[in-house]
């Protein structure tokens, strides 16, 4: 799961030009990217488009203030849990307690020391992390369950529609596995889902997402990946894995069992997760359709 600050987009937020200038020159130096907003509304804006990782925000300003700001993400399912920042001249102990229940990690007064800021920004965004590491992961394969994937695939493709970059993803699915369960047992079949995971995460890059969708089906995301660069990761895949040799126990020959995977390449016409998720699972569904154990490019 991604932890390298290039990846991390940061927004930062005031009225006042030139702290906002001193903290993106900041966080640009420690190696973060960062966007900026003047106020609460432009600011609002920004995160629903971008999904920054974090949010650093003033608290007097015109329009939507930092209070309204932060109340307003941690009201809403998609941004309540993205980590909050104050960075106000308010400096009374109710400013920081009114500033704390509405619900930022950390409360940071002007001036403040660069230092300090980068400390925090650090331990919040890891913090983070870690929470999410430990909620969202399948408990079967250890790999990141469906919401993680849902939430990254999300942040990826912001960020290969600003930057446009190239994004793939590939479903995949494990031919016949209901007969694989009915004729050895759901043991054997789940000793085949860790084996394929393990399989899987050693073939993908570091900055591939690899997770388990649900049941027998499996999601990677792949940045920077074209659709036909997919398909030549995927068909190496499919043929590690149908070589693999599973010992059923009884002493009769080793079974084996193949994969079948639909890819869709990001276009800037896929608006959700939908869209994308959509066009891999009907490539999915021909790979299927033509016989198994295949790799089609939807
Ligand atoms: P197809 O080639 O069309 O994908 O056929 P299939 O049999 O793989 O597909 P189907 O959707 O009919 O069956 C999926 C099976 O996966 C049924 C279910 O019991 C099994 N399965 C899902 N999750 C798990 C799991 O955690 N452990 C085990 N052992 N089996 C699982
Ligand atoms: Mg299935
Ligand atoms: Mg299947």
């Amino acid at each position: 799961m991604t932890s390298k600050k290039e990846n991390q987009l940061i927004l930062a937020v005031d009225d006042t030009p030139n702290i906002l200038k001193a903290i993106q020159y900041i966080l640009t130096k420690a190696g973060y990217p960062v966007i900026t907003a003047r106020d609460g509304d432009e600011a609002f804006i920004l995160i629903r488009k971008e999904r920054p990782a974090l949010v650093i925000s003033d608290i007097m300003m015109p329009g939507l203030d930092g209070y309204e700001l932060c109340s307003r993400l941690r009201s809403k399912e998609a941004t309540s849990l993205i980590p909050f920042i104050f960075l106000s001249a308010k400096d009374t102990v109710d400013d920081r307690i009114k500033g704390i229940q509405t619900g930022a990690d950390a409360y940071l007064t002007k001036p403040f020391h660069r230092d300090e800021l980068l400390a925090l920004v650090e331990t919040v965004l890891t913090r983070h992390r870690i929470y999410i590491e430990q909620t969202m992961k399948d408990g079967l394969t250890a790999l990141p369950n469906r919401a993680y994937l849902f939430k990254t695939l999300d942040n990826e493709m912001a960020r290969a529609r600003r930057y446009r970059r190239d994004l793939s993803v590939v479903m995949l699915d494990i031919d016949h596995f209901k007969s694989v369960n009915d004729t050895y047992g759901h043991l054997f079949g789940d000793k085949v889902l860790i084996n394929l995971a393990g399989t899987l995460s050693k073939e993908v890059r570091r900055q591939d997402i690899l997770g388990r969708y649900g049941g027998e089906e499996f999601l990677i995301i792949l940045p920077e990946t074209t659709g036909d660069a997919a398909a030549a990761l995927m068909e190496r895949c499919r043929r590690k894995i149908a070589d693999i040799p599973y010992d059923d126990g009884s002493g009769s020959s080793p079974v084996s069992v193949t994969i079948s995977a639909g890819i869709a390449e990001f276009n800037t016409d896929d608006h959700s997760i939908e869209d994308l998720i959509g066009r891999a699972d009907r490539a999915l569904y021909r790979a299927k359709e033509n016989g198994r154990d295949q790799v089609v490019v939807g």
